[in-house]
């Protein structure tokens, strides 16, 4: 049983925490916060342990939130810390886990060189084994790669062109925009994520562009992929069909908006509407020759939550990746 550590417990952190509690082979140890929010009373309530800065202990205590401890206490307790904490925090948090010799997953908000590896488990599992700090990419990228890494089965994929339409903002960002407009990100091309999934896939030759929209929802890929070979359409649906963590949506069920994506999720009844899968809309699925086009929607709050499970026993050589990739998505009922 390997003990996790929860630091920052935002969007992604009570996620993460969440799962694992359903891992069989994992224990949480605790979260870490800074503030005594809504968030820290419902992990309290939910009986989850909080540790806190040492400033910080008497404004938790007088909330009505115990505090279990200081961060560097939950570090100690641990066998691997998740750093679920914002953009660029988890790099200042690094020195306190070399200081106790603990592994750490990082997320895609961080730079790539806080890590000895950048992570997606249908792409490099084998390579992260070990890795005493692992980065978790970014939404985006872990969907780019999924979608990149399954294609390269039908036939070498040489080349990448993709378009990634960004929601603006989480649902309870509320100061976060734009409300009414669409703003490229950046007016330059290529965008940031061409260089993330470079850090994965190294030599790959792909560009990028990125607009920010006004929804909470969900993300939407438009991908066009130059393969070596010329390839079958139904040799694409099938791979696409076959491959755990992504979903082909049939057009049948008249379901190609974010919107109902996002019903779908609540009808099903899942945790806080999340859809780990990335959603490939199988009419969308265009093959002409060595070329293929297709879109999907990326659900950015919940899509990472399945790699950090994978990190975690990569990093501490728990599994080889079918078996993680199998537990992973059974303890969280993701599809296929
Ligand atoms: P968030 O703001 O929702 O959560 C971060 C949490 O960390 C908050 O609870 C905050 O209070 C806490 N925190 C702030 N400073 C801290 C400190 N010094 N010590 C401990 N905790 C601290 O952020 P998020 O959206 O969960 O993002 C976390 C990471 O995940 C980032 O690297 C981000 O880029 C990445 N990520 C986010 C998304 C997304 O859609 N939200 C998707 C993929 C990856």
């Amino acid at each position: 049983m390997i003990s996790v550590a929860v630091n920052g417990y935002g969007t992604i952190g009570k996620r993460v925490a969440d799962a694992i509690l359903k891992q069989p082979d994992m224990r949480l140890v605790g979260v870490a916060k800074t503030s005594p929010n809504y968030e820290a009373f419902i992990a309290h309530r939910k009986g989850i342990k909080i540790y806190v800065p040492q400033q910080s202990i008497k404004k938790f205590e007088e909330s009505g939130i115990p505090v279990a401890g200081t961060i560097e206490d939950l570090v100690k307790a641990s066998d691997i810390v998740v750093d679920t904490t914002p953009n660029g925090v988890g790099a200042q948090y690094k020195p306190i886990y070399q200081q106790f010799q603990r592994n750490a997953i990082f997320q895609g908000g961080e730079k790539a060189e806080v890590a000895d590896i950048s992570f997606s488990a249908l792409c490099n599992y084998d390579e992260a084994l070990g890795k005493k700090y692992i980065r978790v990419v970014s939404c985006n990228t872990t969907a780019l790669l999924r979608t990149i890494c399954t294609i390269n089965k039908v036939s070498k994929v040489e080349k990448v062109r993709a378009t990634i339409v960004r929601r603006a903002a989480d649902q309870k960002e509320v100061k976060k925009g734009p409300i009414n407009s669409l703003v490229p990100d950046p007016a330059t091309v290529p965008s940031h994520h061409a260089k993330d999934v470079n850090s994965v896939i190294k030599n790959l030759d792909i560009v990028t562009m990125a607009v920010i929209a006004p929804t909470t929802l969900m993300h939407m890929h438009f991908i066009n992929i130059t393969l070596k070979d010329k390839v079958e359409k139904k040799d694409v649906l099938s791979v696409l069909e076959n491959t755990p963590r992504i979903v082909l949506i049939s057009s049948k069920y008249d379901a190609e908006a974010t919107a109902e994506l996002v019903e779908i999720a609540r009808d099903l009844k899942r945790e806080r509407n999340d859809i780990p899968e990335v959603m490939v809309f199988d009419d969308s699925v265009y093959v002409k020759d060595n070329e293929v086009m297709l879109m999907y929607a990326v659900h950015q709050e919940s899509i990472v939550v399945p790699e950090n499970m994978d990190a975690i026993r990569a990093s501490t050589r728990l599994m080889n990746a079918e078996d993680s990739i199998r537990i992973t998505n059974e303890s969280l009922g993701i599809l296929k």
